[in-house]
């Protein structure tokens, strides 16, 4: 694919879902060998952290815009059919086109058609995490049309033909020297000097992207939020180049996961001080967009906004999990975890890495139990908690793994009881009675059993299954029935 400074634009390679077959273990196995990945991304999550929490705590409030801002996430799923509706109102009358989109293939469809529509064969893109879901480079470059990234981190990922593995800062698995490599290699006119230096290297993307803006005739987005009330759509960066977008091209087209929806104008004021903090640690991101539909003479004179559900409906139904879709997509929870922190985004194989990946991509897609690598993401935790802390609109992710986790369980066993529930059932009915639960105990034995090592290390089936990775403290010789009987006889 040729861009029209005859430039060979790659999509990147990674898309969906899942790009990959490799369960999340595996996948980490082999990351966890890239000391230069491990070095970096310690570096970068450890500089991020700092600069977070320093952030936060200038605010005295920061708690209560937490919970204002888990509750009005909460609200709105709660009244999603009947926002959404208004959303759409809102743009159509104010000159936009709304289109709806069951899945990725027709979100993907109705975007071609649409470029296809102003005979466009390339397109300037602002960094969009439901572009990548549903793969719309790739799809893009099928129907003979070139997406550039103008983010440039997504830019770095593009021409290096790489994955993005993190959700702010997609080459945090780069270095400096790295990226001099890249531009050197697939960046066409840029300067053969150029050295590893960042004032230069960035330079040398905006001259690049400089000349892209200006030629391109249509851009796609995505949106940190959609306000029904107004029909207002908000993107937040910090490079101008998401301004450039939205504000050049003759027509803009926005693909917008249905849960970045928020109720009121008041509502967004929430938001607009939680997520940069969270994210890029900066009191306030550096460009706040906001359009509503289109005016003459001034910006776009075509909007379109692709309203895409793709598994979100099926999340919405879940009540537990539901909470998934509060994400604000700010990465603090990745920086904070010591999982993410070590293996990086690339071993998720999810365009939603780190812990919201590990919640969100097994429950947009289902899994089918053990055997589907998406099944292991909920795995792919210490369950401490601290993404919770980080979390500026309150998601409680190590519940959602343990429930998602559950769910993984569930679907592998397709419906039949699992031993645990036979053992737990078994288990439930003999402590139902005290004559049962003394039928029980004399029946294994318990009380019995003298312990040498302390520990019990082996056991028959099923015993061995949880023997196999864990010991049992072993049994104390007398039960408690046992020593209550005796103490009663001594004192009668
Ligand atoms: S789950 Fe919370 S911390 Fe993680 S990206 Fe989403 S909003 Fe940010």
């Amino acid at each position: 694919m040729k861009t029209e400074l005859g430039t060979p634009v790659y999509a990147p390679a990674g898309v969906g879902h899942l790009r990959g077959t490799e369960s999340f273990p595996d996948a980490a196995r082999h990351e966890l060998a890239n000391t230069q990945l491990r070095r970096n991304l310690a570096n970068a999550t450890a500089t991020i952290r700092a600069k977070r929490e320093a952030a936060v705590a200038e605010v005295p409030d920061w708690e209560q815009l937490r919970l204002a801002g888990s509750a009005i996430k909460a609200q709105t799923m709660a009244r999603l059919p009947e926002l959404l509706v208004q959303l759409e109102q809102q743009v159509q009358a104010r000159g936009g086109v709304v289109h709806w989109a069951r899945d990725a293939a027709e979100a993907n469809s109705i975007v071609i058609d649409l470029v296809r529509s102003t005979g466009a064969e390339q397109v300037v893109k602002v960094k969009s995490m439901a572009t990548q879901e549903i793969g719309l480079n790739e799809a893009l470059a099928d129907a003979g049309i070139a997406a550039l990234e103008t983010d440039l981190a997504e830019l770095i990922v593009q021409l290096g033909e790489d994955t993005p593995s993190h959700i702010l800062v997609p080459a945090i698995h780069r270095n400096r020297a790295e990226i001099r490599e890249i531009f050197l290699r697939a960046m066409p006119g840029v300067d053969p000097q150029l050295t590893d230096d960042p004032h230069r290297l960035a330079m040398a993307a905006r001259q690049f992207l400089r000349r892209q803006f200006l030629s391109a005739q249509v851009a796609v987005s995505g949106a940190n939020f959609a306000v029904a009330e107004t029909g207002t759509l908000a993107v937040v960066e910090s490079e101008g180049n998401g301004r450039m977008c939205l504000t050049l091209p003759e027509t803009l087209i926005t693909v917008l996961g249905i849960e970045k929806l928020v109720p009121t104008w008041r509502d967004l004021e929430v938001f607009l001080q939680l997520l940069p903090r969270s994210s890029t640690a900066e009191r306030m991101n550096p460009y706040t967009s906001m359009w509503t539909g289109v005016h003459p003479g001034d910006g776009p004179q075509e909007f379109h906004l692709v309203l895409i559900d793709n598994g979100r409906t099926a999340v919405l139904s879940d009540e537990v999990g539901r909470t998934a879709l509060h994400c604000i997509r700010c990465s603090a929870c990745l920086n904070v975890c010591p999982v993410y922190e070590r293996t990086g985004g690339h071993a998720y194989g999810s365009v939603y890495p780190g812990p919201i990946g590990a919640v969100l991509s097994p429950q947009l897609t289902g899994t089918s139990g053990h055997g589907d690598p998406n099944a292991s993401l909920p795995y792919a935790s210490s369950l401490c908690g601290a993404c919770f802390d980080a979390c500026p609109v309150r998601i409680n992710i190590p519940e959602l793994l343990v429930h998602v986790r559950a769910k993984v369980v569930d679907a592998e066993r397709g419906g039949a009881p699992s031993g645990q529930d036979l053992a737990m059932k078994a288990a439930g009915w003999a402590m139902g009675s005290p004559g049962r639960f003394a039928a029980a105990e004399k029946a294994m034995g318990v009380g019995r059993v003298a312990g040498h090592s302390g520990r019990i290390s082996a056991l028959p089936w099923p015993g061995s299954l949880w023997t196999a990775s864990r010991d049992l403290p072993t049994p104390p010789k007398q039960t408690f029935r046992q020593w209550w009987a005796q103490r009663n006889q001594g004192e009668g």
